[in-house]
C-alpha cells in the first residue's frame, strides 16, 4: 500500500475499480505478463477472465481470446468496452463489412483483446492475419472443450495443438472450471501445455449455500416461500425433470405473481429463444426449465438455482447449481427430493438401453446423490470429497451446518418397515406398505390377505409422512432396492439382513416435522431493497437499455451493494467504490451521484447495519475474514469495514478480529493518538507502513468505542 503500486495492480484498480485480487489471479497474471504459459482451474466465478485480461494489457500486442460461445464473447466484449478496453470479436454473428472492420483494427494495432471463435482461428484467412500483427498472448477459456471426457466437447478445439507449433514464443494461458483429473490431462496433452504452470483453486464455490429440503407433497408451495423469504424479485433457475412439470410450475408461479418462464425442448424455437433473451436481459425473471437450459449461459446474477427434482448425479447437481452466483455475491442451491424421485430415477435407469456396465455406472452415481441428499454433516465437504478436494472445517454455509440435523435411532422402525416388505411378498410399492403398517384395511389389503400378516398395524408409532421418509431413505442407502420390471414393487436387498437379524443398529436423519421448521440460524431474512437500490437499479436498466447491453455490465449487484452502503456523494468517493474503473468513472459518474443526491434525504436503509452485524457475526462463529469475504462476496476492505463499525458500535471487540501483541497494540494506539489529526495515510506513515490499514481502522474503532461507553 506504500510506494508505486505492482503495474498489474494499478490496472487492476485504474480499469477495472477492483481494490484487490483474488486469490491466485496476481500469481497468474505476473507469470503469463512474463511470458509463461498457464493452465489455470478455477470454480465459475472465480475471477478468470482478469488472468488473461489483464496481462493482455501490459504485454504489447492483442491478445487473441479464444472462446466457444457467442454469447458469452458479447457480453464479455462489452463489459471490457464499458471499461475503456480496446476489445472486439469475430465470429459468425458479424457480416463481411464488420468482419472487415474489425480486422482493420487488428492490423492498424487498435485492439488489445480480440475474441475469436475456435473454427475461425483455424481458417488459413486468420492465420494470415496472426503472422501479420504483435500477439501479446493466447488464451484458451472453457479449455475442457478439447476433451472427449466432458459433455462440452469441441472438435475445433483440437486444432489449437498448432498454437504452440506456429508461435513457440507467444505465452498461452488455458483456463477451465471443469477440473476432473482426466479432463486435465486431456487438456495439457492437446493443447501442449506439459510445461505449463497450473494453478489449480479447487471447485469449492463458497458463496452458495446448498440446501437440500424433503419432498412432503407440497414442493410448490415451499419452494414460493423459500423464493419470497430469500430471492423476491431476484433471478433463478427452477429445474424440473419433465416438460408437463415445466409448463406446470412456471404457470403457478406466474398466478402467485412472480415471473416465471417455461423452457424446454418441446417450445417452438422463437419461444424458447424469446425467454432466454428475456431472462438475461430483464431483471428479476425467473427460468423453470428441463435440465437442457443453462448451458452456456453465461448471466453472473442469478442468485438462486432449485431442484423439484432429483438429479441423476453429484456432477449433474454440482454443474446445475454451479449457474448460480457467478458474480460472487451469496446465491442459494436449493432443491427438495421425496420418495417418488428415487424410484423415478432408479426405474428409468432400469428401463434404459444402456449396457450392463453403463447401467453400474449410473446407479453409482445415483447412489453418490442420494448420499449427499441423506447425510447429516457439511454438504459442502461431502460435496468436494467427491471430486477430490478437501475442505478442512464444516463449511458453515449449507443446511446441516446452518441447522444441525436431528437424528433418531431407527433400527426398530426400520426392522418393521423392512419385515412388512418381506410378510407382504416384496410385491407392493410404498403407499401399500405403509397402509399396512398402519393397519388401514381396504379392499385390496383385504383382498390379499395382508390385514392378517403380523406387520399389519404395528407402525402407529409413526405417521405416514415419517414411514415415507423412513423407506426412502432405507432405498437411498440401499437396503430395499425397486422393481425392475417396473412395477414399482419394493425388495429386501442383502443388506437388509443384518438390520433385520438385529445385528446392525441404524441412525437416520430425522424427518423435518413442517410445523417445527425454523429459518436457518445465520440465514439472512430477504433484505428488502431500500428506494435508492431500486433507484439505482433502474438507473442501470435505462443506461442499459440505452446501448442494447445486459444491466450487469453496466454495473454489477456488487457494486449496486457498496453504492447503497456507501452512498458516495463525489466523483472521488465514487471512484473507491467496487467495480467503478476510470472510464465508468467519466461515463456514469455524474448520472450515479444525481440519483444517490436525491436519495440523500431518505433514511439509511436498516440493511447498512444489518451487513456490518452479518460480517461480524460470521467473524464470531470463527470464519476468518478472507473466508466471510468469499462467503459474502465482498471484497475483503468492506469486511474490515463492517467489523470496524461493529467494533465501534459495540457489537464486537478488537481481539474477536485481530491478535496483537500488547506491546504493538500500545504502539499502534499511541501513533493514533498523536497522528490522527493529519489523516490515517500519516498513522500509516508514522508506523513505517508496517502495520495495514484494515488493522489500523480497527484498532481505532476500538478506541472510539472506548471513549464513547
Ligand atoms: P469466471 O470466468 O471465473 O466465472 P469472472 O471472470 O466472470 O469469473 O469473474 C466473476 C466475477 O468476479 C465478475 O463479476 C468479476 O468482475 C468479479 N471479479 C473478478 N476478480 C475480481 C477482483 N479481484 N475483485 C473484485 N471482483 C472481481
Ligand atoms: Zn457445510
Amino acid at each position: 500500500m506504500h510506494g508505486e503500486p505492482h503495474p498489474a495492480l494499478s490496472v487492476l484498480q485504474e480499469v477495472f475499480g477492483f481494490d484487490q485480487f483474488r486469490g491466485p489471479q496476481q500469481a497468474i497474471i505476473e507469470h503469463v505478463s512474463a511470458g509463461g504459459d498457464a493452465l489455470v482451474l478455477m470454480p465459475t466465478g472465480g475471477g478468470k477472465s482478469l488472468c488473461y485480461q489483464i496481462p493482455a494489457l501490459l504485454r504489447a500486442g492483442t491478445a487473441i481470446v479464444v472462446s466457444p460461445l457467442i454469447a458469452l464473447m458479447q457480453d464479455q466484449v462489452a463489459a471490457l468496452v464499458q471499461n475503456g478496453v480496446r476489445a472486439a470479436y469475430l465470429n459468425s454473428s458479424l457480416d463481411f463489412q464488420d468482419a472487415m472492420a474489425v480486422e482493420n483494427q487488428l492490423r492498424a494495432g487498435e485492439l488489445d483483446l480480440l475474441y475469436v471463435a475456435p473454427e475461425r482461428l483455424a481458417t488459413p484467412r486468420m492465420q494470415a492475419l496472426l503472422d501479420q500483427v504483435p500477439i501479446a498472448l493466447f488464451a484458451i477459456d472453457e479449455a475442457h472443450c478439447v476433451s472427449q471426457w466432458g459433455h462440452d466437447f469441441r472438435p475445433e478445439y483440437r486444432q489449437l495443438s498448432q498454437l504452440h507449433e506456429r508461435f513457440p514464443n507467444v505465452p498461452r494461458i488455458a483456463l477451465t472450471a471443469t477440473a476432473d483429473v482426466p479432463t486435465r490431462g486431456d487438456i495439457i496433452e492437446h493443447l501442449q501445455l506439459q510445461n505449463a504452470a497450473l494453478y489449480n483453486n479447487g471447485f469449492d464455490r463458497p458463496n452458495i449455500r446448498y440446501h437440500i429440503a424433503e419432498n412432503q407433497g407440497n414442493t410448490r408451495e415451499a419452494l414460493l416461500r423459500f423464493i419470497r423469504e430469500n430471492h423476491d424479485g431476484e433471478a433463478g433457475i427452477v429445474y424440473c425433470l419433465s416438460r408437463r412439470k415445466v409448463e406446470e410450475t412456471a404457470a403457478w408461479l406466474e398466478r402467485q405473481g412472480l415471473t416465471a418462464l417455461p423452457y424446454h425442448a418441446g417450445l417452438p424455437p422463437e419461444q424458447r429463444q424469446e425467454n432466454q433473451t428475456r431472462f438475461l436481459r430483464e431483471d428479476g425473471v425467473i427460468v423453470v426449465a428441463t435440465i437442457a437450459f443453462g448451458m452456456g449461459i453465461d448471466k453472473p446474477d442469478v442468485r438462486f438455482v432449485a431442484h423439484l427434482n432429483l438429479p441423476k448425479s453429484i456432477e449433474a447437481y454440482y454443474q446445475e447449481t454451479g449457474r448460480a452466483g457467478r458474480d460472487g455475491l451469496p446465491a442459494d442451491a436449493w432443491m427438495a427430493y421425496g420418495l417418488q424421485d428415487v424410484i423415478t430415477l432408479r426405474q428409468m435407469q432400469q428401463d434404459s438401453s444402456a449396457g450392463d456396465q453403463q447401467k453400474r455406472i449410473e446407479q453409482q452415481k445415483l447412489d453418490a446423490m442420494l448420499g449427499l441428499c441423506e447425510i447429516i454433516s457439511c454438504r459442502r465437504q461431502a460435496l468436494l470429497h467427491y471430486f477430490g478436494d478437501h475442505l478442512e472445517k464444516p463449511c458453515g454455509n449449507c443446511d446441516n451446518c446452518l441447522t444441525p440435523p436431528e437424528t433418531w435411532d431407527a433400527t426398530v422402525a426400520a426392522q418393521k418397515a423392512l419385515s412388512c416388505v418381506f410378510r407382504t411378498e416384496q410385491r407392493f410399492g410404498v403407499t401399500y406398505l405403509v397402509d399396512v403398517l398402519l393397519g388401514k384395511s381396504n379392499e385390496r389389503i383385504a383382498r390379499f390377505g395382508h390385514d392378517r400378516v403380523s406387520t399389519f398395524g404395528i407402525g402407529t408409532e409413526l405417521s405416514a409422512n415419517e414411514w415415507k421418509a423412513l423407506y426412502r431413505q432405507l432405498i437411498a442407502s440401499g437396503y430395499l432396492s425397486v422393481d425392475m420390471e417396473g412395477h414399482g414393487g419394493i425388495h429386501l436387498t442383502a443388506q437388509a439382513k443384518p438390520v433385520l437379524r438385529g445385528e446392525q443398529a441404524l441412525t437416520l436423519r430425522k424427518p423435518v416435522k413442517p410445523a417445527a421448521r425454523r429459518r436457518s440460524r445465520g440465514a439472512p431474512a430477504a433484505q428488502g431493497h431500500g428506494p435508492l437500490w431500486e433507484a439505482l437499479r433502474g438507473h442501470r436498466k435505462a443506461l442499459a437499455d440505452e446501448q442494447g447491453v445486459p444491466a450487469y455490465v453496466i454495473f454489477n449487484d456488487a457494486t449496486l451493494n457498496e453504492l447503497v452502503e456507501r452512498r458516495p456523494e463525489s466523483l472521488d468517493a465514487l471512484g473507491g467504490v467496487t467495480g467503478i474503473g476510470a472510464r465508468k468513472l467519466e461515463d456514469y459518474g455524474e448520472g450515479i451521484l444525481e440519483v444517490i443526491a436525491a436519495h440523500k434525504g431518505s433514511a439509511q436503509p436498516a440493511s447498512v447495519g444489518d451487513s456490518a452485524r452479518e460480517s461480524a457475526e460470521m467473524v464470531r462463529a470463527g470464519l476468518t475474514v478472507e473466508e466471510v469475504a468469499n462467503r459474502r462476496g465482498f471484497t475483503v476492505n468492506t469486511i474490515y469495514r463492517h467489523l470496524a463499525e461493529a467494533i465501534e458500535g459495540g457489537a464486537l471487540t478488537l481481539d474477536e478480529v485481530i491478535t496483537l501483541e500488547p506491546a504493538a497494540l500500545e504502539r499502534i494506539q499511541s501513533a493514533i493518538r498523536e497522528h490522527a489529526a493529519g489523516g490515517m495515510r500519516a498513522v500509516f506513515d508514522a508506523l513505517d507502513g508496517q502495520i495495514d490499514y484494515n488493522v489500523l481502522a480497527c484498532v481505532r474503532a476500538a478506541m472510539n468505542a472506548a471513549r464513547s461507553s
